[in-house]
């Protein structure tokens, strides 16, 4: 395995790569500080709720589900179908434009603190490779010899223990796909009795384990889309890991005899911890992740040569020239009222959406029947049709029926078939006849009120105009 010395970095090239274009192998050192003590944190409460969330419930449905096969998706309590797409666009929206906001204010925080790339491979397979084979001279020096007996046993282990946490990893990641439920029942029966989902376990396993295990930053550099075009979403005023110039410069070796250094001692510690093994110094690079781990290695170099933290920091470049940076400008102001529109969007969307929804249209026989009844009065008679949908993850007992007020007044639906019974996401279409007093009319037509029952709950009243001989 290729591998790169952290005091040769090419300037012409990627650093983990050779000039033939061949993967050079990162040993990023260990670091400790205050944001790799904040980092950790963070990164296992994402990994714990990303375990566990799928066995949460709400309102008795899996508190986030994407069953794509089925189009069902639930989303702490609310349910969706896929004809509920609008408010997907306005989720995955809502996303994007947070991402953006983001960027645009922390630059790549994203990357360094959340990016599930980020979260597995810093918190979890570096600690297992870490704890298996040793820090970064020891694994350079495993890597690059022979192989030994004790070679074997580390890379067996170290993987076997990768795969195990992959597999959980990817079952959980399933279980956001297919439900709890039914992952549960997928793992007590044999694979070949649910061949797609167990192929697609392996590949999520095979992916993860070839990214997370091996690929790592090289699909942060030349893979992740976000990393492409996360430039477009910052400016001068971006907070980012920068290197203090005005401070560190002249570093030492560099500066003219007799002339004062800066405060940079050239120690390359900076560079020997960067996961994506570039040098912070030569200004903001594609390759920067953000994930701190430079300040946290220069604070400890600043606070043992007793002199202020911070060369290495999270500033703007605005902060470096000295000026103040803005939060509240043209593009964060922009981005917020995206972001804004799309949140009231998807609150009216939800706060108008019903369980049931129904289309009422009159059918295309005759408008209306006169009868008389044996009492010698008349009673009309309307034809309509219905599409029901039920938009809940639960069966619904359909019924129509006048309001009390209308009921009162004589109004009757004959309806063949009732109760109708809807599965969940289905729809179901239904005839039905409104009988009603001659008297309601007036000039011909009146308007009557209807609830939508399932089984004895109310879930939707409507009006329907009703029409008769004109008198
Ligand atoms: S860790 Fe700090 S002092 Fe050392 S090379 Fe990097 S910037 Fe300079
Ligand atoms: S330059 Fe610093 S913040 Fe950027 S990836 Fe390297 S170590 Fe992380």
């Amino acid at each position: 395995m290729s591998s790169n010395s952290s005091r040769e970095l090419p300037t012409d090239r990627l650093a983990t790569s050779d000039q033939q274009g061949r993967r050079i192998y990162l040993y990023s050192a260990e670091v400790k500080g205050r944001f790799r003590t904040a980092r950790t944190w963070t990164h296992s409460i994402l990994i714990l709720v990303f375990l566990l969330l799928p066995w949460m419930h709400v309102h008795g449905h899996q508190a986030i589900l994407m069953n794509i096969m089925q189009r069902r998706f639930a989303i702490f309590g609310l349910t969706f179908w896929a004809h509920d797409a609008p408010m997907l666009v306005f989720l995955i929206g809502g996303a994007a434009l947070t991402l953006g906001l983001v960027t645009a204010v922390w630059g790549r925080a994203w990357c360094g603190w959340a990016c599930p790339q980020t979260v597995f491979i810093d918190s979890l397979f570096r600690v297992i490779e870490r704890v298996v084979e040793g820090d970064h001279v020891a694994r350079r020096k495993l890597d690059t010899g022979g192989w030994t007996f004790d070679k074997f046993y580390k890379k067996c282990l170290k993987w076997l223990l990768y795969s195990t946490f992959t597999l959980v990893v990817a079952h959980s990641f399933i279980a956001y796909f297919v439900g709890t439920d039914e992952l549960s029942r997928m793992i007590r029966h044999s694979p070949a009795e649910n061949p797609l989902s167990f192929s697609v376990m392996l590949a999520i396993t095979g992916f993860i384990l070839f990214d997370f295990g091996w690929f790592r930053e090289q699909f942060c550099t030349m893979l992740c889309p976000y990393g492409r075009f996360q430039c477009l979403l910052m400016d001068e005023h971006s907070t980012l890991v920068t290197y203090d110039v005005r401070r560190g410069e002249p570093r030492k070796g560099l500066n003219s005899e007799g002339t004062p250094g800066g405060d940079c001692v050239n120690c390359y510690r900076c560079v020997q911890v960067c996961p994506t093994g570039i040098d912070i110094r030569r200004g903001t690079q594609l390759e920067c992740i953000g994930c701190t781990a430079c300040i946290d290695a220069c604070d400890d170099v600043m606070t043992r040569l007793h002199k202020p933290r911070g060369l290495i920091r999270h500033a703007s470049a605005v902060a470096l020239q000295g000026g103040k940076s803005k939060i509240i400008r043209g593009r964060t102001i922009v981005y917020s009222l995206l972001l804004a529109g799309i949140i009231m969007g998807l609150i009216t969307s939800i706060a108008t959406r019903r369980p049931v929804e129904a289309a009422f249209i009159r059918a295309t026989d005759t408008p209306y029947q006169e009868i008389k009844t044996s009492t010698g009065s008349s009673v009309i008679i309307n034809h309509f049709k219905t599409d029901l949908s039920n938009q809940s993850f639960d069966g619904a007992v359909i019924d129509l029926l006048p309001t009390a007020e209308y009921a009162n007044r004589g109004v009757e639906f004959v309806f063949a078939g009732r109760p109708l019974h809807i599965q969940a996401g289905q729809k179901a279409g239904a005839e039905f006849f409104i009988k009603f007093p001659k008297s309601l009319l007036v000039n011909g037509h009146t308007q009557i009120a209807l609830n939508i029952m399932n089984g004895s709950a109310i879930v939707l009243t409507e009006e329907l105009s009703l029409v008769g001989p004109y008198l």
